[in-house]
């Protein structure tokens, strides 16, 4: 089980991943984990790889597939603090309430959440009504917390345009951090999805620029940041 700093700037975090999730992002990387699983070996492991670990680890990255999908999540949460650990909570922002609870049982130090798309276009992309509102609301309740957390959208051509970026920071206003990722093609993805062409790096530097009108924006994954920087 790898640690970085990549999942949680600037801690050194490792990543457990929960399975499960109600969306079907046609991009989706981890494919494997959308379906329901039973874990409790593999928490049996991670449980133990913290312990071992947690002398020089800052905290733990929840991820997934969705976590809020898991009906363990809360029960994995208190395991996780009752070891000392922050968590940072990676979701799709389909739950708010959840997110809520959450927050308000201090049982995550940060969350991010995946901004899928423009409100018009969220069902087409997810699969699922309603999902503009819900991750709406989970932006409203994360914003209105404080908690330290960052909102992030994967430039996919297929369904966002630098447009739909600039709508979307606009939505965000309040928020501590838009993140763009770069869309990277990857074995297992659909031909049709694995084919489409990245928005050149410039492309997605002009979007950022607009949307720092609204909210610091970054862009995570050009192939100029390749060596690690970030622009
Ligand atoms: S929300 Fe995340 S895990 Fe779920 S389908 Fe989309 S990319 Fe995959």
């Amino acid at each position: 089980m790898p640690s970085t700093m990549l999942d949680w700037p600037g801690r050194m975090a490792t990543s457990l991943f929960l399975s499960g999730c109600g969306f079907a992002c046609p991009y989706c990387h981890n494919r494997h984990l959308l379906h329901p699983i039973d874990v409790p070996g593999d928490w049996a492991a991670f449980a133990t790889h913290v312990l071992e670990k947690r002398a020089w680890l800052d905290g733990v990255v929840v991820t997934g597939g969705e976590p809020t999908d898991d009906p363990d999540l809360r029960e994995l949460l208190h395991a996780i603090a009752d070891m000392g650990m922050p968590v940072k909570l990676d979701t799709n922002g389909s739950r708010p309430e959840l997110v809520r609870q959450l927050i308000s049982e201090g049982l995550v130090s940060a969350i991010a959440v995946d901004i899928k798309a423009a409100p018009s276009h969220y069902a087409a992309i997810t699969g699922w009504e309603g999902a503009a509102d819900a991750v709406s609301e989970t932006v409203a309740v994360v914003i209105g917390s404080g908690i330290e957390h960052e909102f992030r959208t994967t430039a996919y051509p297929g369904a966002v345009s630098p447009l739909d970026l600039e709508h979307i920071a606009h939505s965000l206003r309040g928020g501590r951090m838009y993140a763009i990722q770069q869309f990277r093609p990857v074995d297992g993805m659909p031909q049709g999805v694995a084919s489409v062409e990245p928005y050149a790096d410039d492309t997605l530097l002009d979007a950022a620029q607009e949307c720092s009108r609204h909210l610091p924006t970054v862009v995570r994954g050009l192939s100029s940041q390749e060596a690690g920087a970030e622009e």
